[in-house]
C-alpha cells in the first residue's frame, strides 16, 4: 500500500545526508551555536561577505525592490542582466552571454536546447551532475569515456565517424572537477574537437575567478576562449561569492540559446540585486589581488602537506581533497577536525566512486595564514 512515511525505505541510514542549518561570518561558519573555520566554501575569493558586493545588493533593492517578477521573456528582464552579460562576454572574450538562474538550471537547460536525439554527447565520467541530467533530458545518444582519458574519447569519437549518418558530435567536460580539483586537459579536447568536427562545451564553473593569474579560468588558460566551436558556461554561486550562470559563445549561438532553452524561458529571472551583487564583484575578481592571495593560500598549503603522510590529490584549484578510502575513516576524521575546530566535509559514494570517500578541504583568499596552519596541525594529528 503506498504510505509518504516508508516511500524512501530503501535509502540505508549510513548514506543519509543531512541537511545542517548555518551561517558564515567571513570564512568562519557558525553551526548550532559553535564556530569553526569553514574549509568547505566554494566562496574562493571571500565575495560573499564583501562590503562592495553587500552594498551593491542592497542599493539595488533601494531602488527595484527584490524579486524580478517574472520571467526574463515576458517581464523579468532587468538592465542590469543585460549590462552583466556585456561585461563577462567582454572580460572572458566572446561575442555574447546568456545569464540565467543557476548552474543546474543552465545544464538541465542547454543540453535539451542544443541538441535532441540525432546528436551524440560524449561526456567525462566525472561531469558534474547537471551535465549528466542535462545529457538525459536532452534525449541524445550518450556516451561517457573515463575521466581525462583522451584515448577512449578519441575511440568513441572514430566509431561515431564510422556509422557517419550527418549526426552532430559534442564533447561535453568540467573545466575543473568539483570533487577532484583537477583541471580537464582542454587542449586535447579541443584538438579532438577539431579533429572530428564536434562542438566542445566547458563548464568551468569552479575555475573561473581561480585559474590563471587574472582568473579567466581553465578555457582561457588554455588559450580557447572564443573558439567557434566552443562553449562556455560558468556559474556565479563559487568565486564571484553570488548566485546564477552564464553561458558563453558565438553571437548566433546565444541568439539560438535565447529562442530555446526552457530554463530560460520558463522560470523567474534573477532578483537585480543578485545581479548587482555580481557586476559588483567582477572588477575585485579582474583586480588580481584576491587570486594572488588565493594561490598564495594553496601553495602554501600544498608545501607543508607535502611533508605529511596523507594523501593530497593532485590539484593546482582551490579544492584539495584528501583520500580516505572507506567511508567511515572519512567521517571519523571530519569529526575530528570539527572538534579541533575547522569545518571540513566528508564526500562519500554516491558523490565520489565506490572506496575514494575523502575530506573536501577548499581555500579562500580570505583565510588567513594562522587558520591553515591550524588546520595543517590538526589534519597531522589524524595520521
Ligand atoms: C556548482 C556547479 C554547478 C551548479 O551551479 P549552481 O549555480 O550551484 O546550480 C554546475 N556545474 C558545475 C561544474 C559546478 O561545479
Amino acid at each position: 500500500m503506498v504510505d509518504t512515511r516508508n516511500w524512501f525505505s530503501e535509502i540505508p541510514s549510513s548514506r543519509l545526508r543531512q541537511l545542517r542549518a548555518s551561517c558564515r561570518y567571513g570564512c568562519e561558519i557558525e553551526i548550532e551555536n559553535r564556530r569553526y573555520v569553514n574549509f568547505s566554501s566554494n566562496d574562493y575569493l571571500g565575495l560573499a561577505n564583501d562590503a562592495s558586493v553587500m552594498r551593491a545588493a542592497k542599493d539595488a533593492i533601494d531602488h527595484y525592490g527584490f524579486g524580478s517578477g517574472g520571467s526574463r521573456l515576458i517581464s523579468g528582464d532587468h538592465p542590469l542582466l543585460h549590462q552583466l552579460e556585456g561585461a563577462i562576454a567582454a572580460w572572458k572574450g566572446y561575442e555574447a552571454a546568456l545569464v540565467v538562474g543557476s548552474g543546474m538550471l543552465m545544464n538541465i537547460g542547454l543540453l535539451p536546447a542544443l541538441v535532441s536525439r540525432h546528436e551524440t554527447i560524449f561526456s567525462d565520467k566525472l561531469n558534474h551532475a547537471s551535465l549528466v541530467d542535462g545529457v538525459r533530458l536532452s534525449g541524445a545518444k550518450s556516451v561517457r569515456y573515463g575521466h581525462g582519458d583522451m584515448q577512449s574519447l578519441a575511440r568513441a569519437l572514430a566509431r561515431s565517424l564510422d556509422k557517419a549518418d550527418g549526426d552532430r558530435r559534442i564533447i561535453v567536460s568540467d573545466g575543473v572537477f568539483s570533487m577532484d580539483g583537477d583541471i580537464a586537459e582542454l587542449q586535447s579536447l579541443a584538438a579532438l574537437a577539431q579533429q572530428y568536427d564536434a562542438l566542445l562545451l566547458v563548464d568551468d564553473a569552479h575555475g573561473v575567478g581561480v585559474c590563471g593569474t587574472k582568473g579567466l579560468g581553465a578555457v582561457n588558460l588554455a588559450g580557447l576562449q572564443g573558439g567557434e566551436r566552443l562553449i562556455e558556461v560558468g556559474t556565479f554561486g563559487k568565486a564571484f561569492g553570488s548566485y546564477g550562470a552564464y553561458v558563453l559563445g558565438t553571437t548566433a549561438m546565444i541568439e539560438g540559446l535565447r529562442q530555446r532553452m526552457r530554463t530560460l524561458i520558463y522560470s523567474t529571472a534573477l532578483p537585480p540585486a543578485i545581479t548587482a551583487a555580481t557586476l559588483a564583484a567582477l572588477p575585485l575578481i579582474q583586480q588580481g589581488d584576491l587570486i594572488a592571495r588565493l594561490h598564495a593560500n594553496i601553495d602554501y598549503f600544498r608545501q607543508q602537506m607535502a611533508a605529511g603522510s596523507l594523501m593530497l590529490m593532485p590539484s593546482t584549484t582551490a579544492i584539495q581533497p584528501i583520500v580516505f578510502g572507506s567511508d567511515e575513516a572519512a567521517l571519523a576524521a571530519a569529526e575530528r577536525l570539527k572538534e579541533a575546530g575547522f569545518f571540513v566535509p566528508a564526500i562519500r559514494p554516491p558523490t565520489v566512486p565506490e572506496g575514494s570517500a575523502r575530506l573536501r578541504v577548499t581555500l579562500s583568499a580570505a583565510h588567513e595564514r594562522g587558520q591553515i596552519e591550524g588546520l595543517i596541525q590538526a589534519l597531522n594529528g589524524l595520521a
